[in-house]
């Protein structure tokens, strides 16, 4: 690999690092640019991604509303999502032939069903521009003298007129990013599961109920939504937003909590009157025979034995304390949290460069300029759905579209 002058090198082979360069390079033409990666594997997060089908983004397509799924970043990404948004992905990936699909949820796939189209496109689109790639290259420093970027890598060094820090959650490159003043805010996991060791829930396994609201006890956190059982806790929607809006909140408890689940989304009063009325229509049998609406009735005779009432009794028997002992259980039902555990693999980590030491409008450091930082370095993380591409490919089109040539 030549010493020659790149217009641009970026750090990092990941989903921000080739949309910058391929971009970049689409606006400039013969222009010279470099991606440096550590590993000896490109893209290897968006290849796993999604289950291997990379949920690209979400069908979202209102900024204001897109940005309320980012606990971190929220405010700093309504001007970029405005200008390269979910809209501007999906055009994005339909125009250089990779047609993406919508599901039900709002999560947005490719029509192929595989990463690996994304991965084709990419690597063809870098030749077609001879974008230059140097795999187990790591970056190990970087300083800037007389208008240009010196940067030293485990193979060789390089120089550069502009940088850009694609490098994801991989903090061994913060030290340098500490040398030239940026603040790092320290990581912490977001987006997990909750361990439960009640063994009698576990066995629910594979349980979902749709319109939860949960909260975790002595703080502010709650979140609404579908609760899944598994067989090691809880899990689901409602468990994950929790762990996202959560992270530092829920690390300094070493999550060890207790989080309070209202199973039907409604105060205790009316879960009563409809326990009552749904009562009225039940004739004389069994309680476990009658589950209520969106209790699926293994969770519903569960439930009643937490309330300490027999499923076996029959309807008649069901004195008015005791139904309020069951609308009790079915809307403040508390279980203990003993740890945490990964969402399908996908490890999604809060913290990265402060957030306040970034021009939003271009994402170039404040701190140093011809220094642009995009994707998981910053201390941005959405919940899942499509959320942390979007910041990813929203950061690296603007930076593409911000450096001179
Ligand atoms: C299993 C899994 C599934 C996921 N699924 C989804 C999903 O479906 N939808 C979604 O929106 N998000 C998903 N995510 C999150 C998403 O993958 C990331 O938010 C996204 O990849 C971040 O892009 P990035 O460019 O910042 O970092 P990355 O894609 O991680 O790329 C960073 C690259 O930089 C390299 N690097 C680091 N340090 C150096 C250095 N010093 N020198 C050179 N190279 C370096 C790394 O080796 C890596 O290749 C998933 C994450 C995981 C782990």
């Amino acid at each position: 690999m030549s010493t020659r002058l790149y217009d641009l090198i970026i750090v990092g082979g990941g989903a921000s690092g080739f949309f910058c360069a391929i971009n970049y390079s689409e606006r400039f033409l013969n222009s010279k640019v470099l991606i440096l990666e550590a590993s000896n594997k490109l893209l290897s997060k968006v290849r796993i991604s999604g289950g291997g089908r990379c949920n690209v983004t979400n069908k979202c397509s209102d900024p204001k509303e897109f940005i309320k799924n980012y606990p971190r970043g929220e405010k700093e990404l309504l001007g970029p999502l405005s200008r390269f948004g979910s809209n501007e992905t999906v055009r994005w990936f339909e125009d250089h032939g990779i047609p993406i699909m919508a599901e039900s949820d709002g999560r947005m796939f490719p029509v192929s069903n595989t990463s690996e189209s994304i991965i084709e496109c990419f690597l063809k689109l870098c030749k077609d521009h001879s974008i230059q790639i140097s795999c187990s290259n790591r970056v190990i420093g970087f300083n800037r003298k007389e208008n240009k970027w010196i940067v030293n890598c485990t193979q060789q060094d390089y120089f550069s007129r502009n940088l850009v820090i694609c490098s994801g959650s991989d903090g061994r490159i913060w030290d340098c990013l500490e040398e030239l003043g940026h603040t790092i805010i320290s990581p912490v996991a977001s987006l997990f599961t909750f361990n439960v060791s009640l063994k009698s829930l576990k066995e629910l396994s594979g349980i979902s109920v749709n319109s939860t609201i949960c909260t975790v006890k002595n703080t502010n956190l709650r979140s609404e939504g579908p609760v899944l059982i598994t067989h090691w806790g809880l899990s689901g929607p409602a468990i994950l937003k929790l762990s996202a809006w959560g992270a530092r909140i829920l690390e300094s408890m070493s999550y060890e909590f207790e989080i309070c689940i209202n199973w039907l989304g409604k105060d205790q009063r009316t879960i009563t009157e409809l326990i009552q009325e749904h009562f009225k229509t039940s004739g004389n049998k069994q309680l476990y025979n009658v589950p209520m609406n969106n209790i699926p009735s293994r969770l519903w005779k569960f439930l009643c034995q937490r309330a300490q009432i027999n499923p076996e009794m029959s309807i008649s028997n069901m004195s008015k304390d005791l139904i309020v002992d069951l609308a009790q259980t079915i809307s403040n039902d508390i279980y203990n949290i003993a740890g945490k555990s990964t969402f399908k693999d996908e490890f999604v980590t809060a913290g990265g460069i402060h957030l306040k030491e970034i021009n939003f409008k271009t994402f170039e450091s404040k701190i140093c300029p011809n220094l642009f930082l995009a994707g998981e370095v910053l201390d941005i993380d959405g919940i899942t759905g499509g959320f942390n591409f979007q910041a990813a490919w929203t950061g690296a089109w603007i930076i593409s579209q911000s450096i001179d040539s």
